[in-house]
């Protein structure tokens, strides 16, 4: 039987008497077995990290190690790719770009480590203020619980680690279960190779309800950090009322594309931000929304490009789609294609299932209560519906309980404007997919999509509280 593969707490290398077992969800091989941590491990994970904090790291040591992690992170690119590719069934060339990202991810924290900084308060502009000084310092809130999910097993557990590291505060991080190794690598490479002392990442693997309710519910620890779905989100958030909890939830993109969009530009970039990972990203373009006179159109351009995606093997180089995270998945979002179909829409192409594979899928016709509309479908799922007015357009794109990014393609300036102002959402992209994404901007959304920003800069804001000083004379 293999080993099992420890994780580390502190400064010990963590074994369990079970296993869990990790599989791949391509072809259900066995990728790894690892510990299956439960209330004990969370305990001692949140105590090493307690005794890491009572030893401050100095923001310079904070910048040193990030930056060692982001040179460390390029240079294993091609392993962390191989792992990302083998647990998530995340297609090779997608997972190197993921790895990528990571690098740039602590690139972008190491500045924050380097210039996170206070500010003067102007305390005399009142009379009781005379004659003092005031300014507010970043002090670290305390002990950081990271809860990660399956669909970017690298760079969304870096998008925690990174910024963590920048504020100054130690972190327990729990991986989804399905896609553990890259997080678990990831600690590794951090600590034999850039320098980060024990005690400040602790990684405890385990299901939501053994490890996750411990861990969100312990009172040393101060931040909440989640990244998943709304349903597990808002409980956390109403299990940590007293913690600052930071959520990262779940999308259904829309994009408009107007008459004066450009069309083929758009179909380009669709038929990738569609199905990258086989559409299981918070911000798949899902819901598209296309002016009548273009339609036609842009759909025929859609789908040719869509029939020319290479659907297979996550490990060889061709391939664009691969297999959804599990069997129950797969079955899922054929069951939505197929009740879309009978309500109406038009199967343009794809949706056909062969074995844990779902071809990359293109409807027509789709109208908002469908569940390929109303909710998030994390498939390689493309709605389309057509439109006359922007009017229309702009109300159903917000027709949603979610709002983390929205898109138009449009070449007016109104139409431009007019989205920026009315599309309810945390980002609004024009010209752009809804699932245009770079590690350093604000990245979060309202409603049901999450209550926070991500990205190094608004992280680090969120990990740490403004300590005021006044000195008077
Ligand atoms: P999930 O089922 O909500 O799981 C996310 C994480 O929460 C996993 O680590 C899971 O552990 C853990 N968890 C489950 N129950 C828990 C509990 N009671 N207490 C604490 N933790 C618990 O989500 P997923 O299926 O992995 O990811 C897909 C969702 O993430 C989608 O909705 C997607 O839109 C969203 N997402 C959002 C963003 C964003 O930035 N807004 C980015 C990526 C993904 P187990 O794995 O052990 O169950």
């Amino acid at each position: 039987m293999p080993e099992q593969h420890p994780v580390r707490i502190g400064d010990t290398q963590v074994t369990t008497a079970d296993s869990t077992v990790v599989l791949s969800p391509y072809d259900g091989h066995e990728v790894a077995r690892i510990p299956a941590c439960g209330p004990e491990q969370v305990e001692q994970a949140v105590a090493a990290a307690r005794a890491a904090m009572a030893d401050p790291l100095p923001p310079w040591r904070r910048a040193a190690i990030l930056d060692a992690a982001a040179a460390a992170v390029a240079d294993h690119r091609d392993e962390l790719a191989q792992i990302i590719a083998e647990e998530a069934a995340k297609p090779i060339r997608t997972a190197r770009t993921e790895a990528e990202r990571a690098v740039l991810t602590f690139q972008s924290a190491a500045v924050e480590a380097r210039t996170l900084t206070g500010d003067v308060v102007p305390i005399d502009g009142a009379q009781p203020g005379d004659g003092k000084l005031a300014f507010t310092l970043r002090v670290p809130r305390g002990v950081v619980a990271a809860i990660s999910p399956f669909n970017f097993p690298l760079n969304l557990v870096a998008h925690k680690l990174a910024p963590a590291i920048a504020a100054g505060c130690a972190v327990v991080l729990k991986p989804a279960s399905q896609t553990p190794m890259s997080a678990i690598r990831l600690h590794e490479i951090l600590m034999d190779e850039c320098g980060l002392p024990a005690g400040w990442i602790n990684v405890v693997t385990g299901s939501g309800g053994t490890v996750g309710d411990p861990l969100v519910e312990h009172p040393d620890v101060a931040v909440v950090t989640f990244t998943g779905s709304p349903e597990v989100g808002w409980a956390i958030a109403a299990k940590a009322a007293r913690k600052k909890v930071g959520l990262e939830l779940g999308n259904n993109a829309p994009l408009i594309i107007d008459a004066s969009g450009d069309w083929e530009a758009a179909a380009a970039k669709v038929s990738v931000a569609g199905y990258s990972h086989a559409g299981q990203s918070c911000i798949s373009t899902q819901r598209v929304y296309v002016h009548r006179s273009v339609v036609d159109d842009f759909t025929a351009a859609l789908v040719a490009r869509v029939e020319a995606l290479v659907v297979g093997d996550p490990l060889d180089e061709a391939t664009d789609v691969s297999a959804l995270i599990s069997p129950g998945e797969t079955a899922r979002v054929k069951a939505w294609i197929d009740d879309a179909v009978r309500d109406g829409a038009r199967l343009a192409t794809g949706g056909e299932q062969r074995d844990r594979l779902l071809t990359p899928t293109v409807l027509t016709g789709i109208t908002p209560t469908m569940e390929v509309s109303a909710n998030e479908v994390f498939g390689p799922v493309v709605g389309i519906a057509a439109f006359d007015h922007l009017d229309e357009a702009l109300a159903l794109a917000n027709d949603t309980r979610y709002g983390l990014q929205a898109a138009i393609f449009t070449a007016e300036l109104d139409g431009a404007l007019r989205a920026a102002h009315e599309l309810d959402f945390g980002g609004v992209l024009v010209n752009e997919v809804p699932t245009f994404r770079t590690d350093q901007m604000p990245y979060g959304g309202i409603g049901d999509s999450g209550n926070t920003k991500e990205g190094p800069h608004y992280a680090v804001r969120e990990m740490t509280h403004e300590r005021l000083v006044v000195i008077a004379r």
